[in-house]
């Protein structure tokens, strides 16, 4: 009886596991989705180019699910301004 218990114990697992990857496939999805297509701060229309996604800065709030837009120039001031109040970018966003 030890083998059948032993091979359902697995499969439940196996289950398990790629419920987990299709979940976050799933909200992986629907990250790229609620994408935003501007700066969160000036509202600056994001153009995707080369240039941009390479100066635009993304930043995922995993636990409230939310991805953040920032054109460069507002970067450059929200990161010297999180630098003044001694505050981490990391933690801030
Ligand atoms: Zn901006």
């Amino acid at each position: 009886m030890s083998r059948p218990k032993l091979r359902k114990v697995n499969r439940a697992k196996r289950k398990e596991e790629s419920r987990n990857a299709q979940e976050r496939m799933a909200m992986q999805a629907s990250l790229m989705m609620e994408h935003p297509t501007e700066c969160c701060v000036c509202k600056e229309p994001f153009e995707r180019t080369q240039e941009t996604v390479k100066t635009w800065q993304v930043t995922v709030i995993q636990e409230k699910k939310v991805v953040r837009l920032t054109c460069p120039s507002c970067w450059t001031l929200l990161t010297e301004e999180l630098k003044r109040r001694k505050v981490e970018v990391i933690n801030e966003y």
